[in-house]
């Protein structure tokens, strides 16, 4: 069980995230929610490490990952897939995956079995195993990424917006594969501005406004809720790459 306790941070001095509580049980899947600038991704970055806690706290079976460094979270098991993937391009998709491995090196367990299980998740990543990462699509770099935070065998799994800029289709495998993961019981945190899609694949979500979470609820509800549809699920989302960051502040 991860739990996130009045969890605060920014940058400069500014509050980015502002006393924001949440939980993930074991096996559950959670959306976080909202528009460009809501704080999304600073709250998986102070969670995996990234961006220093002005407050609150971070805990995993009630253990405090608070402040902690990054690569201390990682190998405690709470894994990122960061926002624009961040493989490494010249190396090739087995040493990514390998690189991911560094994680879980200290709890055990066998980096080829692994491997095996990602490449079952990812057939493709097997046929391209000894390509350079960098001449992967963007769909086929974003299984990397999932991949490599996979190798790090995750408690807790980490995505933010794992669909960005990817079309329909390749948005189709990326999500089809975190049911997978969410079926074989990870726990997963997802965070997502394509909000349709996030609340069909997770059990509960939180709606981030302005870093402060402004509802939360069972998928099902919030799917219900007429505020909510009409202003992050009334548009559907484009796939054009950079478009949702130049169009302003609205979720689609
Ligand atoms: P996006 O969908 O654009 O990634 P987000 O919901 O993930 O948005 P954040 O990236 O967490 O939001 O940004 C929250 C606020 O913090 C925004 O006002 C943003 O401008 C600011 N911010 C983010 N990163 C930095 C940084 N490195 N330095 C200063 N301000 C930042």
């Amino acid at each position: 069980m991860i739990r996130v306790e009045g969890l605060t941070a920014g940058y400069g001095g500014i509050v980015a995230i502002d006393r924001l509580s949440l939980s993930i049980a074991p096996g559950q899947m959670v959306a976080v929610i909202g528009a460009n600038g809501a704080g999304k991704t600073t709250l998986v970055n102070t969670i995996a490490g990234l961006v220093p806690a002005m407050a609150g706290a971070v805990k995993l079976d009630d253990v405090a990952l608070t402040n902690l460094p990054a690569s201390e979270v990682a190998r405690r098991g709470v894994l990122l897939v960061p926002e624009g993937r961040r493989i490494l391009g010249p190396l090739t998709v087995e040493e990514n995956l390998r690189l991911g491995h560094l994680a879980a090196r200290s709890r055990g367990g066998s980096r080829v079995a692994d491997m095996e299980r990602v490449f079952a998740l990812f057939p493709l990543l097997r046929e391209r195993r000894q390509q350079a990462a960098g001449r992967l699509s963007g769909g086929q770099q974003q299984m990397l990424a999932i991949g490599r935070a996979l190798m790090g065998r995750p408690q807790v799994l980490l995505l933010d917006e794992p669909s960005l800029g990817l079309a329909p289709v390749v948005v189709a495998q990326v999500f089809a594969a975190l049911h997978t993961l969410h079926q074989d019981g990870l726990s997963i945190l997802l965070i997502e501005q394509n909000a349709r899609r996030a609340l069909e694949l997770a059990e509960y979500a939180y709606v981030m406004e302005r870093g402060r979470f402004v509802r939360h609820g069972p998928s099902a509800e919030l799917r219900q809720d007429e505020t909510i549809v009409s202003y992050y699920l009334g548009i559907e989302r484009t796939a054009v790459p950079g478009l949702a960051r130049q169009e302003g502040t609205h979720a689609r």
